[in-house]
């Protein structure tokens, strides 16, 4: 009997011991696949790494390379171009104005009544639709047909009921934010699209013709009276709020900067007079590359599938098309890693699924349970069972992609501001001291969703703006949000170079 129950005992504690062994073995192999996917997120860290000593690397580049594209064509991966704007509105400006606005995901039909002084918009008209996704790789006619039909309809409503011998001819500013080699303010050749598009007949060819073809096409008596890209739209609405205003960026589906030049550094084209002494130029600094950029290999990877490779370097780092790409390759290779996550979902796999305003939402996720992380998991990546722990970890990467995106836009920003020296340094180079060297009041105009609608990239850009700059420069460099500035200043620019109005650029 004894016999029998030491044998019951021996076999409970060799079950005891096996369950043991398994339980052990299961946490072991757990905390490893954990410590994998912890591994991706370091790693993640540091090739995102953006301390200030890099962002002044970066700012030195951007200064540098604006020089170069200057300098001479071709001279930069930044085109710097020309945009025939010299002049920027000051609140002269009066009457009745339209723009059209295209260049993102949705385009804009617009009408602003100006009152004739600085900041008098006495009534604007806005709006928005998406543009149908078979557009963006159709034909020029199609495309431009579609454009032409919704100004249509606009005007009709707008000027229902007003007498059309009293409108007069009307004139439009068109914004068009795609590169384009301006030949005029009024006329300019599609360099290359970018942002999804791809109308390969367009390349080369007029955007304004195009437009004003559709336009008789439509019956529309209307006149393109100023072609410009979304910086200089918001560039020009920025001036006509503020005379500091020297600058513009968009961070939106795409990112861009132009700025106000003096035409004698504009070395590339000898003989260029303005009235003004001045130009704006516009960067397409989305295509802006430094070996001081931080990139990671879900870069490299998202530009390899990219229909551009090698090209908009900058703007896939930091606009609002691709964060949330970035963010997706880095959770993808986290459950491949581990299955912590649950099995790979085969919708993870497709390009695009996670679009940045959801990175923004798991980002600013602020429950204790993050439950809009784990709400757009499942409905949108189809993963149901991602653990509270795993979710923490996606906010961290939301986190890493987007202060990254933000800090190098900041950086960006200040290359601008040295160019034109507004960085404060102008008084070491020109022999004086920091303490006696007097900052002017400087402004620069921001426009585009990513910023204006994502509070976290917001505060990130801001922070490091100071942090490069130091707080005393910094607090006079003042950031400001122009709500449909890109469409409106094309109106305004539109005003400004109506026919009643003479060129004040000429080429010798
Ligand atoms: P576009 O650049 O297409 O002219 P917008 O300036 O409105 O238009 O920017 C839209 C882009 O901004 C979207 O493609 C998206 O990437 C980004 N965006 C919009 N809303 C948010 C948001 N809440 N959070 C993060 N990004 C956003
Ligand atoms: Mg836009």
């Amino acid at each position: 009997m004894g016999r029998v129950m030491m044998g019951v005992a021996a076999g409970v504690a060799v079950a005891a011991c096996a369950v043991a062994t398994v339980v052990v073995g299961r946490r072991v192999r757990s905390r490893r696949k954990w410590k994998r996917v912890v591994g991706v997120l370091r790693e993640l860290e540091e090739a995102c790494e953006t301390t200030v000593g890099r962002l002044r690397q970066v700012v030195d580049a951007m200064a540098v390379e604006m020089h170069a594209g200057l300098a001479s064509e071709g001279g930069s991966k930044l085109k710097m171009l020309l945009t025939f704007v010299d002049n920027l509105p000051t609140g002269i400006e009066k009457g009745n104005c339209y723009a059209l606005d295209l260049g993102g995901t949705n385009f804009r039909v617009l009408r602003v009544k100006l009152g004739g002084q600085r900041s008098s918009i006495l009534a604007r008209d806005v709006e928005r639709q998406p543009i149908p996704q078979h557009l963006m790789t159709s034909t020029s006619g199609d495309l431009f047909d579609f454009i032409a039909s919704s100004l249509l309809q606009f005007v009709e409503k707008e000027e229902n009921g007003s007498e059309s011998s009293s409108i007069g001819r009307r004139e439009l500013g068109f914004t068009f934010s795609f590169p384009v080699k301006q030949t005029s303010v009024s006329s300019g050749l599609l360099i290359k699209w970018t942002k999804g598009f791809a109308i390969e007949d367009m390349v080369g060819k007029d955007v304004v013709e195009c437009l004003q073809q559709a336009l008789t096409r439509k019956g529309l008596d209307m006149r393109v009276a100023a072609l410009v890209n979304d910086t200089v739209g918001t560039l020009a609405l920025g001036h006509y709020h503020d005379a500091d205003t020297v600058a513009a960026v968009i961070i939106g589906t795409g990112t861009n900067a132009c700025y106000m030049e003096r035409t004698d550094a504009i070395i590339k084209c000898q003989g260029l007079l303005t009235a003004s002494g001045g130009m704006v130029v516009n960067m397409e600094w989305g295509n802006f590359w430094s070996s001081h950029l931080p990139r990671t290999s879900y870069d490299v990877d998202l530009d390899v599938d990219s229909p551009n490779p090698n090209d908009q370097g900058f703007e896939k780092m930091i606009s609002g098309m691709y964060l949330g790409d970035i963010v997706r390759r880095v959770i993808l290779r986290m459950s491949q890693e581990s299955d912590i996550f649950g099995p790979v979902s085969s919708t993870l796999l497709m390009p695009f699924i996670l679009r940045t305003p959801l990175v923004a939402a798991m980002h600013e996720d602020d429950s204790p349970e993050l439950t809009e992380v784990a709400r757009i998991m499942k409905d949108i990546v189809e993963m149901p069972d991602v653990p509270l722990k795993v979710r923490k970890l996606i906010v961290k990467v939301c986190d890493v992609v987007t202060r990254r995106a933000a800090r190098l836009a900041a950086a960006g920003i200040v290359g601008i501001l040295k160019k034109i020296g507004r960085d404060g340094s102008g008084g070491i180079t020109s022999g004086r001291s920091r303490s006696d060297f007097k900052m002017r009041r400087t402004v620069v105009a921001i426009e585009g969703g990513l910023y204006t609608s994502y509070r976290m990239f917001r505060e990130y850009l801001h922070e490091a703006l100071i942090e490069i700059l130091g707080e005393d420069i910094a607090k006079h460099v003042i950031l400001t949000v122009t709500e449909d500035g890109s469409g409106i200043g094309a109106a305004l620019l539109a005003a400004s170079h109506s026919s009643n109005n003479v060129d004040s650029v000429q080429l010798l």
